[in-house]
């Protein structure tokens, strides 16, 4: 049985008190949430430790947004996977499409980035999805196919169990606009038929593939409702505990 998630990703926003308190605020709204959906939030780096220290004995898991392509050393400004398991991080996010288009982050650099979360004991929420012109152009199901086998091929079936996919249609993030329920679910399965044929039925079956772009408490229950959609990356309305909290009971 693969496990359903709903993760908030924070992105930039929030100072270290506000963060506190919106984390303080989800662990408080999850104490009746049912065992049947798991919870993750993205803080960014700087609210980490504080925010690991709000979670403890909560069912609620903390994740980073990114980290760096190498392991230690002179790479000024950058977090590597040590520092994100050594403040309590049991997730990270990987290949955003916001990392993606504004910082040049590569499928190669990606590897390298997932290589290391993995041999950490990071699990990783690996992003991919097509922008507009890619789906106007009815290239979505090449796009996201070359980003789950460009990087997430490099790793064997067991690697491929500590890896959760969200699929993220760049035009429906932040924009308010959320891909269709048949349209996420036509993807999601798709998704998973790319990685049954590499990887085989079994491990397609239990992989975890997230919704993410604009999900939110009045769309979140018929995008859940769909057979391949195990939960969903939340930005916006990740801010609010309420409705972050709201999605997680949409199961
Ligand atoms: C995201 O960026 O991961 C996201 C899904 O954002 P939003 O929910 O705001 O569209």
């Amino acid at each position: 049985m693969r496990k359903n998630i709903v993760a908030g990703n924070w992105k930039m926003n929030t100072t270290v008190a506000e963060g506190l308190e919106l984390a303080k605020a989800v662990v408080a709204q999850s104490k009746d949430l049912g065992e049947n959906v798991s919870l993750v939030v993205a803080p960014p780096f700087t609210h980490l430790v504080s925010v690991a220290e709000a979670l403890k004995g909560s069912k609620v898991s903390l994740s980073a947004q990114n980290c760096a392509d190498k392991a230690s050393g002179a790479y000024t400004g950058e977090v590597s996977v040590d520092m994100l398991v050594s403040a309590n991080c049991t997730y990270t996010i990987l290949g955003h499409s916001e990392r993606r288009e504004y910082y040049g982050e590569t499928d190669a650099k990606l590897v390298e980035k997932v290589k290391l979360a993995l041999a950490a004991n990071l699990s990783v929420i690996f992003c991919v999805g097509e922008n507009l012109e890619q789906r106007e152009a009815g290239k979505h199901f090449d796009v996201v196919k070359e980003q789950v086998a460009n990087v997430l091929f490099n790793f064997t079936a067991e690697e491929l169990s500590k890896i959760v996919i969200a699929y993220e249609p760049v035009w429906a993030i932040g924009t308010g606009k959320t891909a269709t329920a048949e349209q996420a679910q036509e993807i999601h399965a798709f998704i998973r038929s790319v990685v049954a044929e590499k990887f085989g039925a079994e491990v397609a079956d239990n992989m975890t593939i997230l919704y993410g772009g604009s999900c939110k408490p009045s769309n979140a229950k018929e995008l859940f409702a769909c057979p391949d959609i195990d939960g969903g990356l939340i930005g916006g309305a990740a801010l609010k505990a309420e409705d972050f909290i709201a999605i997680a009971k949409s199961f």
